[in-house]
């Protein structure tokens, strides 16, 4: 059952990107660096820890359009595009719609807070600059923790609020006392960005590396690793050095300090105990019910339905669309 403060208060707990037909992408211009950053780092973790991933299928959650598509299209046995954003996952059909790896990808709008999955059925889980959206991180840990099979892994990038940066700032205030504390601190929000207008909620949040790794051991996963991401993410180093630049000078601290935590970015890979056993079928073979977690059924070509009545109407025969709550009650 989803937590009874996300079905009261879902303006509090979804980031609906859906709103003022924002699109994710267009947030990504300008700012190349951090995106081929994020590439690069993904493409060492993935070799590292998931070195099987030929075997395994890939949820990548909060996936959008397919912009890590690159790090992991190729290798993954299956993948699952899962977004919140219907937008985003119409962006990602038609990004993909002649590459050879179509046939493999099935597009999922859901809320990461009730992922539709069985227990024990996810192989592998990537999610990035997704946390940053999450209030409740114990409440989708517990969901991760259930949805994961034994052996299963999840590679989750956390926005850090203990970075090199926010050192300085804090520093300059002459009070450390918020940046000292291993917790999460709520972002204030640039007026009029990332699909927020001016007067609309924003549900961004900054973590400590302590914070999500109790939350992590706390529902049973454990902490494989950790790596550092986006060392020269400041405008000043920007107006230094050239994209190809940073690129290169990402690369080198990402190979000695990767162990630091002192970047704006963290990615922590978590696993769940056991053997890791392949199986054929694709978790959108068997669906449940975000709302009960009974098994979903087709009850016309056009809506999927449980046993207990709760129905989702479907609106794009490639994306299923399983978000409770909908779009339209958290249109704030
Ligand atoms: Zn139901």
């Amino acid at each position: 059952m989803i937590n009874s403060a996300v079905k009261t208060k879902p303006k509090d707990f979804i980031a609906n990107y859906e709103m003022n037909n924002y699109k994710y992408s267009d947030f990504w211009i300008g700012r190349e660096y951090e995106h081929e950053a994020e590439i690069f780092l993904l493409q060492n973790i993935v070799k590292k820890h998931l070195p099987d991933l030929q075997e395994r299928e890939l949820v990548d959650l909060g996936g959008a359009y397919g912009r890590l598509l690159t790090v992991y299209g190729k290798q993954a046995k299956r993948i699952v595009l899962a977004d919140y954003s219907t937008n985003e996952l119409r962006q990602g059909l038609s990004n993909v719609m002649h590459s050879p790896i179509k046939g493999k990808i099935s597009f999922l709008a859901l809320n990461a807070y009730k992922m539709p999955f069985g227990d024990n059925t996810v192989d592998a889980l990537l999610s990035v600059r997704v946390m940053h959206h999450l209030k409740d991180i114990h409440l989708f840990f517990s969901d991760l923790a259930r949805v994961l099979k034994p052996g299963g892994k999840a590679i989750i990038e956390f926005a850090n609020k203990n970075h090199l940066l926010s050192l300085f700032r804090h520093a300059k205030k002459l009070d450390l006392s918020s940046f000292l504390r291993e917790d999460v601190t709520q972002v204030t929000h640039r007026k009029d960005s990332q699909g927020i207008k001016t007067g609309q909620l924003s549900i961004m949040y900054n973590f400590s590396y302590k914070y999500i790794k109790e939350k992590a051991q706390v529902v049973g996963l454990g902490v494989e690793a950790s790596y550092a991401c986006s060392f020269l993410r400041s405008t000043f180093f920007k107006h230094i050095f050239d994209t190809p630049t940073l690129l290169k000078l990402e690369s080198v601290f990402q190979k000695l300090f990767c162990w630091t935590r002192i970047t704006p970015s963290v990615f922590i890979v978590l696993s769940k105990k056991g053997e890791f056993i392949a199986t054929d079928d694709s978790v959108m073979a068997k669906l449940f019910c975000p709302t009960c977690s009974a098994a979903l059924k087709k009850a016309n070509a056009g809506c999927l339905s449980c046993p207990n009545g709760h129905e989702f109407q479907q609106n794009n025969s490639e994306i299923i669309d399983l978000r409770d709550p909908r779009p339209e009650v958290i249109d704030f």
